[in-house]
Formats: structure tokens, sequence, C-alpha cells
């Protein structure tokens, strides 16, 4: 066999090898997540390069996609994970502007760049958008390929595992809040839950905004550490009398201007109630269920917007994690474990006890 027949994972030190990755092959409990070190290495296409990744960081999507749900189609085996940073090992064809040995942090999802959604830079409604980890493989693996155009430069005073815990979580948390949120400086920001990632990148994102923040949370340890993070009121999720009514007393009878609520089911309905006339309600998930029955009386009688979105434009990844670069914005980690602890880390995510994000060190 010549040299240039052998597979691109062929080592001739090593004999055939492969990669350390997880894989799902079925939907299923944590158990189902296999770590081996022999998946074949994937090689860059025309565009893309190929990142020997160093971090990988958990979002709660990869416990949804683990169990599954109606519709959803996995090519398997599946390797999840939407979050990843790392070095570029090898370039595929005509990618101009990259060199191998460069550090970069990935934009989680990926997109045609030609429909009008793409040409409009709103990449995260392309007709073809694809999600790491969900729609295409994902990064609890030692190598991904990604387009060349999602990547960013990862200055060398930011860590593989800043960067990788930063990315989704803080550009979806940006493309809501100031894309299509609108926050305007001063305005009032009540947060429902404390600890999740998107919910710790918007407490920040809106003190940089010089908001007055409220965070509603389960435990007075989530809440002292949103309050170290800027929060400017914390409320327990319990308090008597109800949270929202809570928010109320706070300010003087007023509501607040904006409400994050990726809670969904449990909290949407106080989350109407806490908002000012004219407030807005905005959501990028539901991590307690999908399906509320909503008041339409407080909808139309308060004059409220809810407005949704999904990971955000590759341009709101830019500007969001230069941000982070420049220290203005921190990635919150809350524990780190090694690749082949996959299902002790998605388990640690499932009880969530952990405030902050999750890191696959790789
Ligand atoms: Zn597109």
């Amino acid at each position: 066999m010549v040299e240039s027949e052998l597979p691109d994972f062929f080592d001739p030190a090593k004999g055939y090898s492969g990669m350390k990755a997880v894989l799902l092959n079925e939907h299923g409990p944590v158990e189902n997540l296999h770590f081996v070190t022999d998946h074949p290495i994937p090689t860059p296409g025309p565009g893309q390069v190929r990142v020997r990744v160093h971090a990988a960081a958990l979002n709660y999507l990869d416990i949804w996609v683990r169990n599954g749900w109606p519709g959803i189609k996995l090519s398997y085996p599946h390797i999840p994970g939407a979050d990843a940073a790392g070095v570029i090992d090898a370039l595929g064809q005509g990618v101009e502007g990259w060199e191998i040995g460069s550090r970069v942090a990935i934009d989680p999802t990926e997109s045609c760049g030609e429909c009008a959604y793409c040409r409009s830079g709103r990449e995260n409604m392309c007709v073809n958008f694809r999600l790491r980890g969900e729609h295409i493989g994902g990064t609890y693996a030692e190598y991904i390929v990604v387009s060349a155009r999602n990547l960013v430069a990862l200055p060398d005073h930011v860590s593989y595992a800043e960067a990788a815990a930063a990315s989704l979580v803080f550009v979806t948390a940006w493309h809501s809040l100031i894309t299509r949120g609108n926050l305007r400086p001063a305005e009032s920001v009540l947060i429902v839950g404390a600890g999740g990632g998107v919910n710790t990148a918007c407490i920040q994102i809106a003190k940089l905004m010089n908001c007055t923040v409220y965070v509603i949370g389960s435990t007075d340890d989530k809440l002292a550490q949103a309050r170290a993070l800027g929060a400017d009121v914390v409320i327990q999720r319990d308090i008597e009398g109800g949270w929202s009514r809570a928010v109320y007393q706070f300010t003087a009878k007023r509501g607040v201007d904006v409400v994050v609520d990726n809670v969904g089911a449990a909290t949407l309905n106080d989350s109407l109630r806490a908002a000012t006339r004219g407030g807005r309600i905005l959501t990028v998930g539901n991590t307690s269920g999908p399906k509320v029955e909503i008041d339409n009386r407080l909808i139309f009688g308060k004059h409220l917007s809810i407005i949704g979105s999904t990971m955000g434009p590759h341009q709101d990844y830019v500007t969001v994690m230069n941000l982070l670069f420049k220290g203005k914005l921190k990635a919150v980690i809350g524990a780190t474990y090694p690749l082949d602890q996959a299902q002790e880390a998605q388990r640690t995510l499932e009880r969530g006890e952990v405030f902050g994000k999750i890191v696959l060190e790789i």
C-alpha cells in the first residue's frame, strides 16, 4: 500500500490508530455514553480545519440529545457536545488566514453561508442551521472538523477551558439580551434561575450594560454566587408569597423591564407577572418543560413582548468572545473532568448542583 492510499488516521509509528472520543450509539441513560480510543480521526474538507480539542464544555442540550425527543435524528455513532477550544491541527483545501498551531475558540453552530438569512448576518436562522453535538458530530473528542469561518483566534491569556465554557452560553445570552432583547443601559433585568450557564452569562452582560439585576435562585449558595457575579438583588425561588410578588415589591410595584426566562413551564406565568408595562420576556429555552398555559390578558393588558431566539449569529459570537478576551466577561467554570469521565460529568450536570459550566479536558 502506498502512503497516499492510507487513511488519514494512519500513524506509521503506531500502526492504525484513532482518537479518543465519547460515543452515543442509542438514546438513553448516561451509561450509553462510551469512551473509546480508536474512533477515526476526521479529515477537513474544503474550507474546513481540523482542531485538536483541548477543552469541551457541557450544555444541558447534551443531556436532551442523549435522551432523545420525537423527530431527533442522530447519525450513529454520535459524538455529543457543542462547545470546544483547541489548536488547529490540519487545514482543508482553500483555507486562508489560519495556520496549523493557532489557538482557536469555535463557534458552536454551522450555517450554509449562502441562504438569505446567512447573507443578512443571521446565520442562526440559516435554512441549514446545524448545532454541533445535535445536528452534526460534537466536541467530546480529541479532534473535530469545523468550518474555518467559525473560528475565533484565542489569545494566549485565555484558557481553552474558559473559551469552551463561554462559547454557546455567551453567544446565546448576548444574542437574546442585546440583539433580540435590545437591552438598554440602566434598565432593570430579572433573571429566573441562578446557576445555569446562560443565566450566569446574562447576569454579567446585564451588569456590563449598567442594568439593575434581580436573580431568582433555588439555594443560598447559588444566590451568593449570583451576587458575586454582580446581581444587585437575589430572591429565593420559594419565598413566601411567590417570587413574582417579591420582584414587584422590590421594584416599588413597577415590575422589571426585561425578564430572562429559560426555565419555561414552571416559571413563565410568574415571569409575565414580574414584568412592567411594555416589558420584554426573553427566552432561549425551557429547562422545566416546553408546554405552558399562559393567561393572555397579561400579554395584551401589560403590552408585553415575548422574544425567542436560539444561539446567535457569528458576529455576535465574535463580539461576545472579544469581551471575554478583554476580561469584561468571565467564564464561570464549576467543575472539570477528564474526557473518559464524561458519564460522571453529565451526572453532575443533571444533578444541577454545580454553579457554572462543567468542562471536559482533553
Ligand atoms: Zn444559511
